[in-house]
């Protein structure tokens, strides 16, 4: 029997999903579970047990060689604990060890949410061939993560690339992270639709106030919407325009919720991207839609399984997508 899977596990506030997933990226086996986001840690873990229950008890669970976990943050890889802002029962909770300890000891790979989509992107998605990427989720919130010299480069905590909470307005408004004038301060779904709110703008008959609606009245032309999106699209520029200049990346992808407004979002990106990408080598960098949607936690997991099991000397991620 062959020893070529991996289980992967995306955890975030709302679900928990899990699966067994081969070499190629393609899921085999899938489950999940509601996170009882506002209940003790313990009864969260069971959660997660029962969904690993049922990747367990198959038939196919004698091929997995590793178990990576793509977890909301903040995540602590090397503590291998995790503390998801919207999960209060966990706090520095000993999450590694709990799933090793329900899966036969196999090795057990952490790393944030927005370091899995990254993963997922350079394997599968956009980032592919791209040896180095900025990939980002703009959704309630703003995650991201870095591939710095055709490798994923998680930082020693699992939270590189964090660009959410990079400042882009030195006296901008306080962030709930702590911090004044965050990206996501600006761009994130919520802070885009409360932005569009602020300035005047009034939703329509169904009271629907998210960055979906502001996205539709954005496209039949209201200005207070569109400048929402627009100011958004000025944030994610200066923070994508940093991180290019620290570090050189040559793509930027970006999924999520908010960029499935598509071009309202893109085209002043890209416009943007002008004023602050200016030195000569992050002029070409490009901005791209992210592709690998809904699974992208799940294949991020199992790409960083696959990675981790690399360096402990077994089948290797490289070996498998060349292969
Ligand atoms: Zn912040």
């Amino acid at each position: 029997m062959h020893m070529d899977l991996v289980a992967a596990l995306d955890i975030g506030g709302t679900k928990i999903a899990g699966a067994l997933v081969d070499g190629r990226g393609r899921i085999l086996l899938r489950a999940h579970r509601p996170t009882p986001a506002r209940e003790d840690g313990d009864t969260v873990m069971r959660a997660v047990e029962a969904v690993l229950g049922e990747l367990t008890s198959g038939e196919l669970w004698g091929r997995v060689t590793a178990v990576g976990i793509g977890s909301a943050g903040p995540v602590d890889a090397s503590a291998g604990t995790v503390s998801p802002v919207n999960v209060p029962g966990w706090r520095g909770y000993p999450l590694v060890e709990r799933v090793r300890a329900v899966t036969g000891g196999l090795p057990v790979e952490l790393v944030g949410d927005g370091v899995a989509m990254t993963a997922a992107e350079h394997w599968q998605g956009a980032a592919r061939g791209h040896d180095n990427a900025l990939c980002m989720v703009v959704s309630t919130g703003v995650g991201g993560g870095l591939v710095l010299g055709g490798k994923l480069h998680p930082g020693p905590t699992g939270n590189a690339g964090h660009i959410g909470h990079i400042s882009v307005d030195l006296d901008g408004d306080p962030c709930p992270c702590g911090g004044r004038g965050c990206v996501e301060r600006m761009a994130s779904g919520p802070n885009i639709a409360r932005r569009a709110v602020e300035n005047g703008w009034l939703p329509g008959p169904d009271g629907d106030t998210s960055a979906a609606a502001v996205a539709s009245a954005a496209r039949a032309g209201d200005p207070v919407a569109v400048a929402s999106f627009e100011r958004a699209a000025q944030a994610l520029a200066a923070g994508i325009a940093a991180t290019a200049t620290l570090v050189e990346i040559d793509i930027a992808v970006i999924g999520g919720g908010v960029a499935k407004a598509g071009d309202l979002l893109f085209t002043p990106l890209r416009r943007a991207l002008e004023n602050y990408a200016t030195l000569s080598f992050v002029r070409r960098l490009t901005v791209t839609p992210a592709v690998t949607g809904t699974d992208a936690g799940l294949v991020g997991a199992a790409a960083a399984a696959l990675g981790g099991a690399a360096a402990n000397g077994a089948v290797g991620l490289r070996s498998v997508v060349g292969g």
